[in-house]
């Protein structure tokens, strides 16, 4: 089998449903409900306060739910008024704090608490050591190294017992560009390797997309949209998870029949919107189509142009022909910028990059 094949069966791992939690008046999750298939990678994403890392304790077991429950291979592990202690849940934990033994040497905390038939496999912790880079520092003290390595010396420690899941908050935060994504890389191929299933929350949608099989977007306690990576970026249900996953221009239009709406772009099919309804279009950077040769009768006017290094960002101004209301866009090309500052351009939009959602009136 493959090593990046995920084994799932079809009983969960971790099912969580109906959870409703509150810190005094603040409602900090609302009505959540996902399962958590063995093997399966998960991420919690949405914006600071959505409630990522209130999700992640009461699966660990350090809160108790208001209401919902949480089931552990079938078996109700967290209920209002029954809550199995953390230290019974087969799940290994890595905190923002990664409280790692300041006495301990790197491998004696990751080899802490590990039995002794798992201490032998040495093989297995060089293993991961060696995955997560730090195999080097394996003698070093906590104090004695950066904090982004503590954090992957947590992690690491995590691994090592071989849990069925485990939980991260905001694993790579500490780690620059560059290390965090051979670090995500080399630990995706440990998770999947071991089969161990994972929650982890992040903000950042593209580290989400990179390690998940499936993401649970949050807004303020809400699940906006469950899905595959793929779900997520090519069909977002709202505007909100449509922005959370990449710059947009926002395009005002208008149905004047059921679903297909008007907009500067021309007439687009948009199934949900009804008749005499606003509506908006988002339309993803990358899905603005520029075209030097006038071959569309949309034309703007560049502004300026950002080289970023795999691709060119590109302010352009157009003008709505109905309204004469300025119109600033936005467009990602790939590669070298050919444009020229105050240069005519003309524009196109990729439907499949578009989507559309009515507005209140
Ligand atoms: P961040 O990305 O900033 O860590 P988050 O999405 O993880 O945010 P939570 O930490 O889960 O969000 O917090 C959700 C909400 O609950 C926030 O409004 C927060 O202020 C509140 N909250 C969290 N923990 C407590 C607590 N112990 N007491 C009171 N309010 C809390």
């Amino acid at each position: 089998m493959d090593e990046f094949e995920t084994q799932i069966s079809f009983n969960p791992l971790i099912s969580v449903q109906n959870i409703c939690h509150s810190f005094g008046k603040k409602q900090a999750l609302n009505d959540v409900s996902f399962d958590i298939m063995p093997g399966e990678i998960i991420s919690l994403l949405g914006p600071s306060g959505c409630g990522k890392t209130t999700m992640l304790r009461l699966i660990a077991g350090f809160e108790e739910p208001a209401s919902g429950l949480i089931a552990q291979n079938g078996k109700v592990i967290s209920v209002s008024g029954h809550l199995l202690p953390p230290e019974k849940r087969d799940m290994g934990l890595v905190f923002q704090s990664y409280a790692l033994f300041p006495h301990m040497t790197v491998e004696e905390n990751v080899c802490f608490g590990l039995k002794n038939e798992v201490r032998k496999n040495a093989q297995d912790i060089d293993n991961i050591l060696e995955k997560l880079d730090i195999i080097q520092l394996r003698k070093h003290y906590p104090q004695q190294i950066s904090g982004g390595q503590q954090q992957r010396v947590a992690i690491a420690r995590a691994l090592a017992p071989s849990p069925h899941l485990i939980l991260l908050d905001e694993p790579f935060s500490g780690l620059d560009s560059r290390l965090r994504e051979r670090v995500r890389d080399n630990m995706l191929h440990v998770l999947k390797s071991h089969n161990i299933a994972v929650v982890m929350v992040t903000h950042d949608a593209e580290e989400a997309m990179f390690m998940s099989d499936k993401i649970v977007v949050l807004r303020e306690g809400h699940v906006m949209q469950t899905g595959r990576p793929i779900d997520l970026y090519c069909r977002p249900q709202n505007a909100f998870v449509a922005e959370f996953f990449g710059e947009v221009n926002k395009i005002a239009a208008h149905a004047s029949i059921d679903g297909q709406i008007e907009c500067i772009f021309g007439k687009f099919l948009a199934p949900e919107v009804k008749a005499n309804q606003n509506a908006v279009m988002l339309v993803r950077q990358e899905g603005l189509n520029i075209h030097t040769q006038k071959q569309t009768d949309i034309s703007a006017k560049v502004e300026s142009t950002h080289m970023l290094g795999s691709h060119t960002l590109v302010h352009m101004n157009t003008q709505d022909p109905d309204t004469g209301e300025n119109l600033h866009l936005h467009a990602r090309l790939p590669g070298l910028n050919f444009l020229e500052i105050g240069q005519d351009v003309y524009l196109e939009v990729d439907p499949a990059q578009a989507f559309i959602y009515s507005t209140p009136s």
